[in-house]
């Protein structure tokens, strides 16, 4: 069976950062033909749950470096870089060549991400580790646009 990446909150797991989840019922459809590895990479990052709310700041150096803060400037960058390793890190183990991420996140976001402002903004762009993943090869979607899989 194809092994799917899925963003641990869209399976029901309370690891966001409000200490709750993003169930989908859509991905639920999916576990009796395919095998779903539920990831947090905030969690695998070392952080908190639940944790201050983070964005991937917009600057001059968008394109070659993503900084991610909370709302209060602290620079959470490294962690969310560690995330990322690890989910790729299982993604390979268990050769996972597809990810079902969580939109809008700044780890899982794939089609758009908040601004770094904490105001609502959203612009292109994705987050840490749906980048890193699609970068390595990984296709990945978000849920809303797992309808071609049920
Ligand atoms: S990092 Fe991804 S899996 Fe973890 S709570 Fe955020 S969106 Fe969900």
């Amino acid at each position: 069976m194809t092994r799917i990446i899925v963003s641990a909150c869209l399976a029901g797991v309370n690891c966001t950062y409000r200490g709750d989840n993003n169930l989908s019922f859509d991905l639920l459809r999916l576990i009796d033909r395919f095998i779903l590895i539920p990831v947090c990479p905030e969690q695998l990052g070392g952080l908190a749950t639940p944790r201050n709310p983070a964005e991937i700041k917009l600057s001059s150096d968008w394109i070659s470096r993503k900084i991610v803060t909370d709302q209060y400037g602290n620079d959470l960058t490294s962690q969310f870089n560690k995330g990322a390793e690890e989910v790729l890190k299982i993604s390979r183990f268990l050769r996972a060549n597809l990810a079902i991420l969580k939109s809008r996140s700044p780890s899982c976001g794939c089609r758009g991400v908040y601004d770094g402002s904490f105001s609502g903004i959203m612009v292109d762009g994705m987050g840490i580790t749906a980048e890193l993943l699609m970068k390595n090869g990984i296709e990945v979607y978000s849920e809303d646009e797992i309808s071609f899989l049920l």
